[in-house]
């Protein structure tokens, strides 16, 4: 099955359905979890838009499946409100699915300061950070992502291939669509921003800016997805 015309919650449903008919669904316990080889582990990057990952789990719940959310909490879309990030957390939490941290890993930085980022933000909000993904849209070279023990399960799997890997963005999915019938375990990471109502993402933009947050560093923080 491939995706025709605009990407939404039905399309994504009927992605998970086919996924699931040919696979077992896999939530990893930590990060040295090892998949089987028919696992589906259902990823997502929350970094700009809490009511779409909410929109999201809601959507998974009614589907049986659980997911693993990773939250960016210092997004310049999210930050400094603390009231939706706890209520997202808390209402994708109680349904089961995993939450965790998602920070951002700026130029030049120490990888080692992620591990301190994700430990303050699992603090502030709840979050399990015995996983936990980096937001780093500067590092092209993922290889010393995956030093990190905690991201062991995300990068170093998608580094020697044993994992299916597949990401969306902007309404495509970079590397191919998902194939079912790859005989290796899968890792589908999505964000559920592209699958939402298509008007959330100028929203989102809109609300920053009365934040007084620009278009500039918002574009510096997801630089493949808004261009000028
Ligand atoms: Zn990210």
């Amino acid at each position: 099955m491939k995706i025709e015309g605009p990407w939404d919650t039905e399309q994504y449903s009927a992605l998970a359905r086919e996924l699931l008919d040919l696979r077992m669904l896999w939530l990893p316990e930590n990060s040295r979890s090892v998949p089987p080889p028919k696992a589906i582990w259902f990823r997502h990057d929350v970094e700009v838009s809490c009511l779409a990952a909410m929109e999201m789990a809601d959507l998974e719940h009614a589907l049986g499946i659980r997911a693993s959310y990773f939250f960016c909490v210092e997004s310049p879309f999210l930050k400094g409100q603390p009231e939706a990030l706890d209520r997202a957390i808390n209402h994708i939490a109680a349904m089961g699915h995993g939450c965790h941290p998602h920070p951002i890993l700026e130029r030049g930085e120490e990888i080692a300061m992620a591990q301190t980022k994700a430990r303050d933000s699992a603090d502030r909000f709840g979050l399990d950070d015995r996983i936990m993904t980096l937001h780093a849209p500067n590092h092209s070279d993922v290889a010393p992502l995956a030093q990190l023990d905690r991201c062991e399960i995300v990068y170093r799997m998608v580094i020697e291939e044993s994992f299916a890997y597949h990401s969306d963005s902007m309404h495509r999915f970079r590397w191919g669509w998902p194939d079912a019938i790859d005989p290796r375990p899968m890792q589908l990471l999505t964000h559920p921003i592209w699958w939402s109502d298509g008007r959330k993402l100028g929203q989102c933009v809109e609300e920053a800016a009365g934040r007084g947050v620009s278009y500039g560093t918002l574009q510096q923080f997801l630089p493949k997805l808004l261009v000028s």
